[in-house]
């Protein structure tokens, strides 16, 4: 079976079969994978969630921020009011996205050293 990182990313399903979900909680990785049975307690993304988060969110927001501030010209309070609450947001949506598209990618990396068939796109 052929599976997209970036599919397996955006449902934060099982890197190995692809149907089990990643996650328990909000951002807890399974010990094992409910389908497949898949070990996932060695599967660790570290910091790179909230990094390339931030990352994304600071080249995205000030563009946009600036834009908005030169096409609308609008008070100093609707920048507080819409871009923190957007910046959170979009943060809240990215990060389980982000690890599970880490961990995915980590596993197909060690799967593919280990000399395993490698079905990833
Ligand atoms: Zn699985």
């Amino acid at each position: 079976m052929t599976h997209s990182v970036w599919r397996l990313a955006l449902r934060r399903l099982c890197p190995s079969c692809g149907q089990g979900k990643l996650f328990a909680g909000f951002l807890t990785v399974r010990a094992r994978c409910p389908v497949c049975d898949l070990d996932l307690s060695a599967q660790d993304s570290g910091d790179g969630g909230p990094t390339f988060g931030v990352f994304i969110l600071c080249f995205l927001i000030p563009p946009l921020a600036l834009w908005f501030e030169f096409h609308f010209d609008p008070p100093w309070w609707a920048h507080v009011l819409i871009w923190p609450p957007m910046s959170m947001l979009l943060l809240w949506w990215l990060l389980p996205v982000i690890k599970s598209w880490l961990i995915a990618e980590q596993y197909r990396r060690t799967v593919w050293q280990a000399g395993g068939k490698n079905d990833y796109r």
